[in-house]
């Protein structure tokens, strides 16, 4: 069957149709401008911004498809981690559509969904594959075997900031515009990588070698911004864009490379919004050909939040012969990556 995935975890309301791990149409809009001039997502204007786009979003995907409603076989939705407001717009979106077309729903984790972003470029996962997440909220290292089946095996996670929250917050401090990480990528163009020596944090001997941390490289990079101010220095804002971001690519591709030859495991996917990042990409290609580890990254559009993904895991949900989700299924808005079902009947 067609399979609609709504995603609506943050700031982005996606809808995308997947029929046996092919994408067939998607569309995304996005409240990210009404977010920027309080320098983060606001719950309550991503939540009133999901009202206003589900229903035109679905009806984009299927006009992107080809399709109509009568088309589709099956629902899946993005039941948590995220604001729970805007989770709540999606699942009973996903809940309408469902009921009225009398076809199953599915709750999907979101970061299932990040992982499962990558098979709509490249094909099936293989079993096993190491996978690096590393998003807005989140950066783990996960061993993962069959999506639709299997638990996901937790490596490491980061201690404190995610990836993409440490160019959030630094693209702040350097005045770069929002969303961070972009800026900090285009300015990191113009600039040395070398210029600042930014620490590379838990990266010693006697650290656990797939956490991460990301706070540190924070601070250090405000304080390098201060010193320049207090000297009344203009700050050299690429350099330091590129000089953080080589920190932030090496300390993540470094232990996901040392994870897979540690693991015996012949295929990175490195997924979520920072692996849109320029350095990340070109660090991780040149360690893993070095390696002879495969490389997966999905292509840009399907790297940051989008409903083509959730639609992704709801078809290798649906062909693995999965349990639906009751109708009444809630939200989870901290929901632990355990399982790519989140709804309990799926994991019996
Ligand atoms: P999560 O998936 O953990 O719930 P999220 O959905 O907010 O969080 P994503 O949409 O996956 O996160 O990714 C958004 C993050 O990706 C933001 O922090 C953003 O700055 C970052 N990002 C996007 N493009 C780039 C880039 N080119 N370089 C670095 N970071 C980037
Ligand atoms: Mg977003
Ligand atoms: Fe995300």
């Amino acid at each position: 069957p067609v399979v609609l995935g709504i995603e609506s975890s943050c700031d982005e309301t996606g809808a995308g149709l997947v029929r046996d791990g092919k994408l067939l149409g998607h569309a995304v809009a996005s409240s990210m401008d009404e977010h920027a001039r309080f320098g983060g997502v606001v719950p309550e204007i991503a939540a009133r911004a999901h009202v206003h786009a589900a229903a035109p979003v679905v009806h984009a995907a299927l006009a992107d498809a080809g399709l109509t409603m009568a088309d589709i076989g099956a629902v899946a939705v993005t039941t948590g981690p995220g604001l729970s407001g805007a989770l709540q717009v999606g699942v009973a979106a996903a809940k309408g559509f469902a009921y009225s077309l009398g076809v199953p729903l599915y709750g999907v984790h979101h970061l299932a969904g990040h992982v499962a972003a990558d098979t709509l470029e490249h094909g099936p996962l293989p079993d096993p594959c190491m996978v690096l997440i590393i998003s807005g909220g989140h950066t783990s290292l996960l061993l993962v075997r069959d999506l639709a089946r299997d638990p996901i095996v937790h490596l490491g996670d980061t201690l404190d900031d995610a990836a993409g929250e440490c160019f959030d917050k630094v693209a702040r401090v350097f005045g770069l515009p929002y969303p961070g990480g972009p800026a900090v990528d285009r300015a990191a163009r113009e600039g040395d990588a070398r210029a600042v020596a930014f620490p590379r944090p838990l990266t010693g001997p006697r650290d656990d070698p797939y956490a991460f941390s990301f706070s540190g490289l924070k601070t250090a990079a405000a304080r390098w911004a201060e010193q320049h101010r207090q000297a009344g220095r203009e700050l050299p804002v690429a350099d330091g864009a590129a000089s953080l971001q080589e920190a932030v690519a090496d300390v993540l591709t470094r232990k996901a490379v040392a994870a897979c030859v540690e693991h015996g495991v012949g295929t990175l996917v490195v997924v979520g919004g920072v692996a849109a990042n320029s350095r990340v990409r070109s660090l991780a290609e040149e360690r893993c050909a070095a390696r002879g580890i495969a490389l997966r990254v999905p292509p840009l559009r399907l790297c940051t939040d989008n409903g083509a993904m959730i639609a992704a895991v709801g078809d290798l949900l649906v062909r693995a012969g999965a349990e639906p989700a009751p109708l009444d299924v809630s939200i989870d808005p901290s929901a632990p990556l355990e399982y790519a079902a989140l709804h309990p009947v799926a994991r019996v």
